[in-house]
């Protein structure tokens, strides 16, 4: 089994924004060409052109339509952006037998190690947010790597040193950054939007955050009291979010 690294000072990961977040997929797209579109040719998935192509994707995006509570009010469509969240106790390094699943010391990125990668899928058992895609073509584990090979590239411009799905989103809905410093723009956007952990009950304790959607306007807004909207749309934050949970747990 493998140890976890004492908790870093650098905390590196992503917040995102499921207010403006559109469910465009660019993130995912530009995800999968970064990791994977390296050779010339079909990216290398199973009939990447057939009629089911099947393949890793390190970041997936789902939408759901969230029913009102009360007749005559908006229904609500939430898109809900998922990769791995580079949790700082997580069961998927512990649970590794050849020590190929990892977080880093320094900056608590968690990654693996494909050469040391024997395919058991034990990892994927133990990550409650379904982050890891096991890649049976190549026969081993992979997850995002936050895009470690960008971030630290000094052959890039400093503009450029950032994750490829945050470069992609046209909604500025992804942000990349140090969660371990309580004064980057990334802490600071978590505390003024109520930043929120997923399924916090596993006490892995992920370090991407995500800022809760705020109520829209109605259809019938001009005949609802604000109190009585916002208890139509239960968009108070966390009970949202709680709901996004308990489908991520099924
Ligand atoms: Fe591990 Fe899953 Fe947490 Fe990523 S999200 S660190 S794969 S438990
Ligand atoms: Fe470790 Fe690979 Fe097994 Fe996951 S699939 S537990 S990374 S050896
Ligand atoms: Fe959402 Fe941005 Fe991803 Fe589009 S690129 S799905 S807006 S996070």
């Amino acid at each position: 089994m493998t140890s976890l690294p004492p908790p870093s000072a650098k905390k590196l990961g992503l917040v995102i924004d499921l207010d403006i977040c559109v469910g465009c997929h660019a993130c995912a797209v530009a995800c999968k060409e970064w990791n994977d579109g390296g050779e010339f040719g079909p990216l290398p998935d199973e009939q990447p052109y057939g009629k089911e192509p099947l393949g890793v994707w390190f970041n997936r995006v789902h939408s759901y339509e969230i029913a009102p509570a009360r007749a005559g009010a908006a229904p609500m469509t939430v898109h809900f952006p998922r990769s791995c969240l580079h949790c700082e106790t997580p069961d998927c390094v512990t649970v590794c037998p050849t020590g190929a699943s990892y977080k880093r010391a320094d900056d608590g990125i968690v990654l693996v190690d494909a050469d040391k990668c024997i395919g058991c899928k034990l990892c994927s058992w133990a990550c409650p947010y379904g982050a890891r895609e096991y890649s049976a073509q190549r026969g081993v584990m992979q997850k995002c790597t936050l895009c470690v090979d960008r971030i630290y590239n000094e052959t890039f411009d400093e503009y450029d040193r950032q994750p490829a799905c945050v470069m992609a989103c046209p909604t500025r809905a992804r942000h990349f950054g140090d969660l371990g410093d309580p004064a980057s723009a990334v802490s600071q956007l978590v505390s003024q939007r109520e930043g929120y952990d997923l399924m916090p009950e596993y006490a892995y304790k992920p370090v991407n955050k995500y800022l809760p959607p705020r109520p829209r306007r109605g259809a019938d807004e001009t005949a609802q009291p604000a109190a009585a909207k916002d208890e139509a749309l239960d968009l108070s934050g966390s009970p949202l979010l709680r709901w996004v949970d308990k489908l991520l747990s099924h």
